[in-house]
């Protein structure tokens, strides 16, 4: 397995920056991001930018904000009562939580600040609506196992650990 397809799992040295060149995530030294090809692990844009490279090859790669994490939503903010979540539950700006509408549809927020009496969450990702420009070195590619296709992710070193 040479060159990155679906069903490979590809270990990628990554730097992710925005137009101004501010560096928002990369990934340690020695310790690339390792993610299942074609199993969404990994924004929609950067993953077709990928597609048919082979260990070595050096990208830069901008993704477009519809390719990433969605363009920025209004009126995506809600305020919520701290009271509604659980008291010990430790809420944290940034943080990721999930919530569910009165039919059940469950959908992701961000919390975007925590006050005393009221938790204001953000229906849009921390990164929706921001290009994301991406300096990335494929470090390996190998076939997928079959219990990392079922699963949609890899396991191993910098895989997912059950
Ligand atoms: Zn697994």
């Amino acid at each position: 397995m040479s060159t990155i397809a679906d069903a490979t799992v590809v270990e990628i040295d990554y730097i992710l920056r925005t137009d101004g060149g501010e560096i928002l995530d990369q990934s340690g030294p020695g310790e690339p991001l390792s993610y299942l090809h074609g199993a969404q692990n990994i924004v929609p844009g950067l993953e077709s930018a990928l597609t048919g490279r082979a260990v070595g090859d050096e990208l830069t790669v901008r993704v477009a904000p519809a390719e990433a994490y969605g363009e920025r939503m209004d009126d995506a903010t809600r305020n919520i009562p701290r009271t509604a979540f659980p008291p010990r539950m430790h809420l944290q700006q940034g943080a990721q939580l999930v919530l569910a509408d009165e039919s059940g549809r469950r959908f992701p927020v961000w919390i975007a600040e925590v006050g005393a009496d009221t938790v204001v969450v953000d229906m849009n990702h921390p990164l929706a609506g921001t290009p994301l420009n991406f300096q990335v070195k494929v470090v390996s590619v190998r076939a997928a196992s079959e219990e990392e296709l079922a699963h949609g992710h890899p396991h191993g070193p910098g895989g997912h650990h059950h």
